[in-house]
């Protein structure tokens, strides 16, 4: 008899991640392939499902999908699990969720990326007093994935964390920002594209002691700061490509000791602030995951 698995999917904007799990410790079958147009992606992802059923002998039960956004996630809503604004051609309202659940016949709960990225960490590794969780994707993007009272966040639509302002010096840094939307907002300024942009040189490819790190700290601690005085998270992660450059956690944790002022009473972040804004324990695999226990927490 086959045996009842889960299927998780983390779709990005050059990649698509694909897993078969048992449960988030038992990982059966793994799969990475480029994203290209919405039809053939989704051919590639059931095409997967499919033939590993098959090969293996696996009931897929439930599908969980990590998607970059912006998502249409109203239930109510016409076009629930469609992708609706974006400049990448042909995935303007493309319907994710419809078109995997008819090809291939499961539920499939979908939720943002970096929702998925959230719900990964939080529910693979801390401990269970944690009520109040923040996540945070630096990468070509800038994204955050927030759960309150142990609820991933939804609301309106979905955040959309890296389009707050912060404070920009434009005689320190005259680099107007990309945001098509706002120019410099935290995306506009602090994203991977916009590193690479202000600096002319690919953001892995600057030393760690250049003075962009320093700046990159700024943004982002005034960015940190912003979240810790509206939902007072207990725990802050910060993810995603622009991460990698390890050094900046030093510096953002100083920083954001200094925005803060010592206004925030509380030891975490005053004496082990290292213990309060950390990488991601999953490291690249967060959104997988999430996504993941999307599929096994999904009773819809
Ligand atoms: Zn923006």
């Amino acid at each position: 008899m086959a045996e009842n698995v889960f299927g998780a999917v983390e779709l990005g904007g050059t990649k698509t991640f694909v897993v078969i799990a048992e449960d988030k410790k038992n990982i059966i079958s793994r799969h990475l392939f480029p994203t290209l147009s919405p039809k053939d992606t989704m051919e590639n992802i059931a095409t997967f499902f499919k033939n590993k059923s098959v090969e293996l002998k696996l009931n897929i039960q439930k599908l969980g999908v990590g998607c970059f956004g912006p998502l249409d996630l109203n239930k109510d809503s016409a076009l629930y699990g469609s992708i609706t604004s974006t400049p990448k051609k042909g995935w303007e309202y493309f319907n994710i969720k419809r078109q995997l659940e008819n090809a291939l016949n499961v539920p499939v709960k979908i939720d943002t990326d970096v929702n998925a990225s959230a719900l990964g960490e939080y529910n693979h590794v801390y401990n269970s007093n944690i009520n109040n969780f923040a996540y945070i994707t630096i990468g070509t993007g800038i994204g955050g994935g927030f759960i309150i009272n142990r609820q991933l966040v939804h609301g309106l639509v979905h955040p959309e964390f890296g389009h707050i302002r912060i404070p920009h010096n434009k005689k320190k840094d005259p680099f107007p920002g990309i945001c098509p939307y706002h120019q410099d907002c935290l995306e506009g300024l602090a994203s991977g594209p916009a590193i690479t942009e202000r600096w002319h040189q690919p953001s892995n490819s600057i030393p760690k002691d250049h003075v962009a790190w320093k700046l990159e700290a700024e943004y982002l601690s005034h960015a940190i700061t912003n979240l810790i005085c509206t939902i007072s998270p207990e725990l802050i992660v910060l993810g995603g490509g622009v991460m990698h450059q390890y050094q900046l956690f030093g510096l953002i944790h100083t920083k954001t000791k200094m925005v803060l002022n010592q206004y925030i009473k509380s030891k975490f972040i005053q004496e082990h602030i290292e213990e309060y804004i950390i990488p991601p324990r999953l490291h690249d695999d967060s959104g997988i995951m999430g996504a993941l226990i999307l599929a096994m927490q999904n009773t819809d």
